[in-house]
């Protein structure tokens, strides 16, 4: 397959590069093709914008990751504008393209978040969930969607997903987390009781790659395993598996006071379920949060 890839220099992205680069031919968009061949090797095109391109006729597939960090800066005006830009006008453009190709793609995988669902507290949450949020993750990621939904006809397919909390070492929330729990300072945000949906790095790509492959998946997935924990959970699950005590709590009005608005990444949360990747017959390799912390910890 000749697939089209944003994102591709990013912490999944550059998994799924791993994974597809010798069974596929990959274009990979990147601000800085360079960097890009540095890190994913040279046997892939990379390409600094999409300006050049008048059609994706060429391409079987695009996979859409692309987008300005959410969780890395305090959420400024501007900082919301770059998050949404980097995200909305990147995919409008790859519709455009879609709607100009005579031989358009069968396939458009494109991004999203849990963030879609806002925060339900407890609730258990599917893909048939209807939501009415007024924050601003499920504003980003609503509108995101229904942008890449556009592409969608009776030639092409669209799936979009609906990421939970993906853990690697090699990126995301984890790495962030891991240099504070290796210290014994780690432990559960306000009362731990938020629950946190997350998924193994290998079961987000593998499951991409599911959906690529199987052409009768389309519309919302949601990208997690199917056991959400709560925040509490998981501090401890780390805690234990890096033999490490989890005593401290970080109080939310600390967080708030110095992440704002933010912040609610952390001290929110939402319990979701896939329902239909297991559904649709995907096999979670990391059902389990020890299963996953052990694979991630101890293969170093
Ligand atoms: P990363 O932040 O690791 O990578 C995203 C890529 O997007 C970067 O490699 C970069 O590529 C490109 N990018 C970054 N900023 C901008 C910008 N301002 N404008 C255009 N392109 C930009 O993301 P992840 O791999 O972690 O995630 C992929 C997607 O999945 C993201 O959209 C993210 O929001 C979403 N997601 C991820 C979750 C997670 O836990 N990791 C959870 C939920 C959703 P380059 O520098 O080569 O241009």
């Amino acid at each position: 397959m000749k697939i089209l890839l944003t994102g591709g220099t990013g912490f999944i992205g550059s998994r799924l590069v791993k994974h597809l680069q010798f069974s596929h031919e990959l274009t990979i968009l990147s601000r800085n093709p360079i960097r890009a061949y540095q890190k994913l090797g040279h046997n892939l095109l990379a390409i600094p914008s999409l300006k050049d391109l008048n059609n994706l006729n060429e391409y079987d597939a695009v996979i859409n990751l692309a987008g300005e960090p959410i969780a890395n800066k305090r959420w400024t005006e501007q900082q919301k504008k770059r998050i949404c830009d980097s995200r909305w006008a990147l995919t409008e453009r790859l519709v455009e393209l879609f709607e100009q190709s005579e031989q358009a793609p069968e396939t458009f995988i494109s991004g999203s978040a849990i963030g879609y669902y806002g925060e339900q507290g407890q609730q258990a949450l599917d893909e048939t969930s209807i939501i009415e949020d007024d924050s601003f993750p499920h504003q980003v990621c609503k509108t995101w969607e229904q942008i890449a939904l556009k592409a969608a006809n009776e030639h092409t397919r669209v799936c979009v997903l609906r990421t939970g909390v993906v853990i690697g070492i090699e990126g995301g929330a984890l790495a962030k987390m891991l240099p504070a729990f290796r210290l014994g300072l780690g432990g559960p945000v306000a009362d731990g009781q938020q629950q946190m949906s997350w998924i193994h790095i290998s079961d987000m790509v593998d499951a991409i790659i599911f959906l690529l492959n199987n052409q009768q998946c389309h519309g919302a997935y949601n990208l997690t395993s199917p056991n959400p924990v709560t925040n509490q959970q998981f501090s401890q699950a780390l805690s234990k598996q890096l033999k490490r005590p989890c005593l401290f709590r970080a109080p939310a009005w600390v967080l708030n006071t110095a992440m704002g608005e933010m912040a609610s990444l952390i001290t929110g949360g939402q319990k979701v379920l896939p329902k239909r990747l297991s559904g649709e017959g995907f096999n979670f390799r990391y059902k389990e949060l020890d299963h996953a912390f052990k694979e991630i910890l101890l293969r170093r």
